[in-house]
């Protein structure tokens, strides 16, 4: 039979509040293999156990569990008897010829087992020799094997394994709280979304779009950004807030050079709404310093000073190089990359303010009429089960 050994690195670290973590990571595996054949989930102290009928899905399974944010690690393992003559058959089997330079590594979980760990890796070690005696370049490498075989000893059974897969580490979406996300269609603000979900948040995202002046292709766009979050969190929503009353209420008022800054702060209001609604004091941009005009440390602090909750940005070290680089590697860039209007550029004044005053923007937004931000229309949509068909590669 065939398990699954998911491991989970840093939770182990977070003491009092490991056994709330691990149930939270459990219920998120759940919710992302649904639908997917599984014999049996079970835990113990460290780790996850799945076990699977087939191989069928193996593939599938593999390729969501590198996205479930709190996995460190998972390996595929045989299940078999403990005695050492199965034991041997089975490392054996798992052995790759094409990688004929290997060590054998044992655990015994169960301190009673007859032998000691090293004498089973000898012996092992020494069945897998003789039995591809002859093989070009076979060889015991202690301490830089290009192949290790993993074999674990419990009480009732053993496994043996001989891969390691990396998960995407971090910690399991839900256990670092809620936060909402401004995404536009851009390149960096899915990745400050998955980012944050990486670390345990869970997140709910809003979207400033301006018809007639934005397109229903940029709106498709970001619904197509969302599909791709939605593999990493299957309960996620996405606010599409109408700003196009404001914006042109901004563009009539107030003076050219504070418009996206004004837009700004009326976006991050907005967000902060709806962090109310959500129960949290949390919102996430993609903002990268000194990445555009109104991305300078003063720009920043002006769009911060239109709310008192937390802004996390967590990109905002970041080159847009590696930033895209992450963006090719979760499949975000092609989709961000279609030609399509931000309402940030709708209006947009030649030349916007790289250094705005607080004082001379919040006078500009007093020329605003205030039931313009209170009462823009918004729509939500929720993505249920819609995607799950369509699964992509995404590492
Ligand atoms: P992105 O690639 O994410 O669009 P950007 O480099 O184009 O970022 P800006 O347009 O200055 O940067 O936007 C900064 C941040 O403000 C974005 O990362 C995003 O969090 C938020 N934002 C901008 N436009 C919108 C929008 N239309 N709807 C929601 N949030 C937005
Ligand atoms: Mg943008």
């Amino acid at each position: 039979m065939k398990i699954i050994l998911i491991r989970y690195g840093e939770l182990t670290l977070k003491g009092k509040n490991r056994k709330e973590f691990e149930r939270i990571l459990f219920n998120n595996i759940q919710k992302q293999l649904k639908g997917l054949e599984i014999f049996k989930f079970r835990k113990d102290r460290s780790r996850i156990y799945l076990e699977i009928t087939g191989d069928e899905n193996l593939i599938e399974i593999t390729k969501r569990l590198k996205i479930i944010p709190g996995i460190h690690s998972f390996s595929v393992a045989n299940q078999c008897e403990n005695d050492l003559e199965t034991i041997k058959r089975e490392a054996l089997s798992a052995f790759d010829v094409s990688n004929p330079n290997f060590k054998i590594v044992t655990k015994r979980i169960y301190k009673d087992y007859p032998m000691l760990s090293n004498d089973v890796s000898r012996a092992v070690g020494g069945h897998v020799l003789f039995n591809n005696d002859g093989l070009p370049g076979l060889k015991v490498n202690i301490h830089n094997p290009n192949q290790l075989i993993s074999i674990e000893i419990h009480s009732d059974c053993a496994y043996v394994f001989s891969q390691f897969q990396l998960g995407m580490g971090g910690l399991p979406i839900g256990t670092a709280g809620k936060g909402v996300v401004l995404l536009s269609g851009g390149i960096d603000s899915p990745i400050a979304a998955i980012m944050a979900m990486k670390r345990g948040v869970k997140i709910t995202c809003i979207h400033f779009s301006s018809p007639p002046y934005t397109n229903q292709q940029s709106l498709d766009k970001v619904k197509s950004l969302i599909e791709i979050l939605h593999h990493f969190d299957k309960d996620i929503k996405l606010y599409n807030i109408n700003f196009s009353d404001l914006q042109l209420g901004i563009h009539q008022n107030c003076i050219d050079k504070y418009e996206i800054t004004i837009l700004r702060r009326m976006m991050i209001k907005k967000a902060a709404e709806l962090a109310n609604r959500i129960k949290t004091n949390v919102l996430i941009t993609g903002e990268s310093l000194g990445q555009v005009a109104s991305q300078t440390m003063n720009g920043m602090y002006v769009s911060n000073s239109a709310t008192d909750k937390l802004i996390l940005r967590p990109l905002i070290t970041m080159d847009k190089s590696e930033i895209i680089d992450f963006a090719k590697k979760y499949k975000t860039y092609e989709i961000s990359t279609l030609p399509y209007e931000d309402c940030c550029v709708v209006f947009l004044p030649k030349n916007p303010s790289t250094n705005p005053k607080l004082e001379d923007v919040e006078k500009e937004e007093e020329k605003l009429d205030a039931n313009l931000l209170n009462d823009c229309k918004y729509e939500v949509y929720k993505y249920d089960n819609l995607f799950e068909s369509q699964l992509e590669d995404l590492l």
